[in-house]
């Protein structure tokens, strides 16, 4: 819905005809519409991260490491750990959740934004609140980019930000490393910036687009600790990057702007990585299965590597399943794409309750 403003508020005219970021909270026993993990944080990582936040609350009158180098570089090893990569600190900048590291790299580089959509609806926001123009390339019916006409509408616009998520959300698929360098070689061209945006990439058994800083300084991948990390609530995203991009979040970020408290969760997270991530085997097997089960009942499901599936083919209208789930206390989400619903993968007893929930209504 959009704002009506007072002739007295000068609100900025690129804000001006915005709608928030709203994705319904609606209290209800089975949330499967954000894309959070199902699982809640083992007592063991608990007791570790609650004495860690402990032994910094006594220095709470101090400001944090303005730079995170701690965290910075327990991220370079995780990294690493994952890609095969040979990142350190001064590759990696951590915010408070990916979306703050977008609406940074937003804010520091010159020129319109380019995205493919359907895909996160962060990026046309952000861009277009920091005043950017906002390019929206359609995907094919299959929601995988067209890299040819990708190429060309990177030549004709020229944009200074391209943005490619991989796994999309909320589409699920993938866009493989050719494909990205293939968009990256045409940035280069056109000195734009390239924004991978790993959001899901834990879910994902394609290669990191990390692989490729290396070759391509100009392009920067985005990451989170909210979904397969069962993060969410602690705000922690970050980027991997050549060093001078780096550098021009140090201009950009307020100074203090990670607490010591969100630092010392993320540090005692990182070291508990493995038991943290163990669930995240346990939710592309619920992927598998889940996808399986409503293709079984006549659904039609996109191709996904994250950690939600996309669901079309409904008897009725989408509007009407989700509210009927709704009403039987299933939350999903109404993403906008015609006919289609997205399903965040839950828990087996949550999954369960949709799928039945759905023969009934299918
Ligand atoms: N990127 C994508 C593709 C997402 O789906 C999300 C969360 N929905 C984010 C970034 C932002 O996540 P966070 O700010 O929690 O790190």
């Amino acid at each position: 819905m959009t704002i009506v403003w007072p002739d007295w508020i000068r609100i900025n005219d690129n804000l001006r005809d915005l709608t928030p970021y709203g994705a319904p909270q609606v209290d209800v026993p089975n949330r499967l519409n954000t894309n959070e993990n199902p699982y809640s944080l083992n007592s063991e990582i608990q007791k570790s991260i609650v004495s860690s936040i402990a032994s910094h609350v006594e220095n709470l009158n101090r400001y944090p490491d303005r730079d995170a180098t701690k965290l910075r570089s327990s991220l370079a090893q995780f990294v690493n750990r994952q890609a095969g990569t040979n990142v350190d600190l001064k590759n990696i900048w951590a915010a408070n959740g990916s979306n703050e590291i977008l609406q940074s790299i937003a804010l520091a580089f010159q020129g319109d934004a380019l995205g493919f959509e359907p895909s996160y609806s962060m990026h046309p926001l952000i861009s277009r609140a920091v005043g950017k123009k906002w390019h929206s390339i359609p995907r094919k019916t299959d929601f995988t980019i067209d890299i040819d006409s990708a190429l060309n509408s990177i030549k004709k616009v020229r944009p200074g930000l391209i943005f490619i998520t991989t796994p999309n959300n909320p589409t699920g698929g993938i866009t493989d490393l050719d494909s990205i360098s293939r968009i990256a070689l045409a940035a280069r061209e056109i000195n734009a910036i390239v924004i991978v945006d790993e959001a899901y990439a834990e879910f994902s058994s394609q290669p990191s687009a990390v692989t490729l800083i290396e070759k391509f300084p100009h392009l920067i991948v985005s990451r989170t600790m909210s979904k397969a990390f069962a993060f969410a609530g602690v705000r922690l995203g970050y980027l991997i990057a050549d060093p001078i991009i780096v550098d021009a979040m140090h201009l950009i970020r307020l100074p203090y702007h990670l607490s010591s408290l969100t630092q010392a969760a993320a540090i005692s997270a990182l070291e508990n990585q493995e038991l943290l991530l163990s669930d995240v085997k346990k939710i592309i097997e619920s992927r598998h299965h889940l996808a399986k089960t409503l293709s079984d009942i006549g659904l039609i499901v996109m191709p996904s590597d994250a950690n939600f599936l996309l669901v079309g083919g409904f008897s009725s209208e989408p509007q009407e399943i989700w509210k009927a789930l709704v009403d039987q206390g299933i939350l999903i989400r109404d993403v906008g794409i015609p006919g289609y619903l997205r399903i965040t993968i839950g828990t087996e007893s949550e999954n369960q309750k949709l799928v039945s929930a759905l023969k009934k209504l299918s």
